[in-house]
């Protein structure tokens, strides 16, 4: 048994098995760690043929060509689980949608908004901080300490809570609360570790009067729609139905379109008119749901990223960059999507718009290409982030 810190999205969370919309038994690359393929060699070699290599992982369980659905999915069950028992799922069977990290000898274990049951919980129930400890009966193999040198694991756990909690601040929109976040971020890489407990409070609660003028580009949200489209096309991952249905939504809504095979997004003067029309799109009340999904969503961001000792990017100025995208790219999203389909209940195409994104980004493993794309729109610099933020 061991303790991890669990993060409340976890309490409630019970897979959806057959009944999941958009379930990771189906189209995912689900990796298989050394370990798992070491006890298939040993005791179990009839499950290596349940596994193929892959490119971004060393090995992945095996999909059915026509369905999509890994080969050992078995009426709404996974028939490695119901044969072999849990000892034979890889970490990533096992644990998806959790991620667990080490901090020293903390272990903090939180969630993805890729799984369509955390979204519902995290972003419509609100469950998205709170962290308390409790017993588990398996670790992940290979887990990752992100303590960083030079600060002891009560003050680098006390550092992530910061972060949490500056998420919390329901006076504070999600805009209001990154920049604060990401220039906090900002002024910490300028100091030591040793110097982090002490300081990360204390650069939120000043970073407002440190926020440079908005810098702001009428085609921002045209090129986050065409940034979008790169990083799928350079990804080269087939794209699940509901993400094809949330990005053809955003054309639709914004009056362009998107050319996947030159990557290339057409806008012109009725682009720019729709945009303004979606910003009043709303009715007030919709509008303040959205607000509190795009609190719930950043809180998540911070959690899952094991903020700020973790997440996509080499640099803290790099990984605020990345959450800074995709917070516009997620409310971009939404607000197209919220105003379209008004067959469907409001939560329901929140969560379907949020867990389509998260399948694909939170999934993405190098910032590189993104950085060089964010680099050309100008989002790497503070003043421009605030420009693509503003409302
Ligand atoms: S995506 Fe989430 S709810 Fe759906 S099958 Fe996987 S773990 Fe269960």
């Amino acid at each position: 048994m061991a303790t991890v810190k669990c993060a409340d999205v976890l309490n409630t969370f019970s897979c959806l098995g057959e009944s999941c919309e958009d379930t990771c038994c189906q189209g995912w690359s689900m990796q298989v760690d050394d370990a798992t393929k070491q006890l298939y060699e040993q005791s179990a070699p009839e499950l290596l043929d349940s596994i193929e290599p892959a490119q971004e992982a060393s090995w992945i369980m095996r999909k059915n060509p026509a369905t999509g659905f890994c080969v050992k999915f078995d009426n709404g069950l996974c028939g490695i689980h119901k044969e072999y028992g849990d000892r034979f799922l890889g970490n990533a069977c096992h644990f998806y949608p959790r991620a667990t990290r080490a901090l020293g000898s903390h272990l903090i274990m939180t969630a993805s908004l890729s799984c369509p049951e955390i979204a519902r919980i995290a972003l419509i129930e609100g469950h998205t901080s709170a962290m308390a400890d409790k017993e588990i009966e398996r670790l992940p193999f290979g887990l990752k300490n992100y303590l960083p040198v030079g600060m002891n694991e009560d003050d680098a756990l006390a550092v992530h809570q910061v972060f949490l909690s500056a998420c919390a601040d329901e006076s504070a929109s999600a805009e209001q609360t990154f920049l604060r976040i990401a220039s906090a971020a900002r002024s910490l890489e300028r100091i030591d570790h040793a110097g982090w407990p002490s300081m990360a409070g204390y650069y939120i609660e000043h970073a407002d009067s440190l926020l440079p003028p908005p810098e702001t580009n009428e085609v921002d949200p045209f090129n986050l729609l065409h940034a979008l489209c790169g990083l799928i096309v350079a990804s080269h991952k087939p794209m699940s139905a509901r993400l094809r249905r949330t990005i053809e939504t955003m054309e639709a809504a914004l009056a362009v379109t998107l050319d996947w095979t030159k990557v290339q997004i057409s806008a012109d003067d009725r682009s720019l008119n729709a945009y303004r029309q979606l910003q009043h799109a709303l009715h007030k009340e919709d509008t303040l749901f959205v607000e509190q999904v795009l609190r719930r969503w950043l809180q998540m961001q911070m959690s899952l990223a094991l903020f700020p000792f973790s997440g996509l990017g080499n640099t803290l100025s790099e990984r605020v960059t990345v959450i800074g995208v995709r917070l516009a790219i997620i409310r971009l999203a939404l607000f197209c999507n919220c105003s379209i389909r008004r067959e469907e209940s409001l939560p329901n195409v929140v969560i379907s718009v949020v867990q389509s994104l998260s399948r694909f980004l939170d999934h993405l493993g190098d910032a590189s290409f993104s950085m060089m794309i964010f680099t050309e729109t100008g989002w790497t610099e503070e003043a421009r982030m605030r420009g693509l933020l503003k409302k």
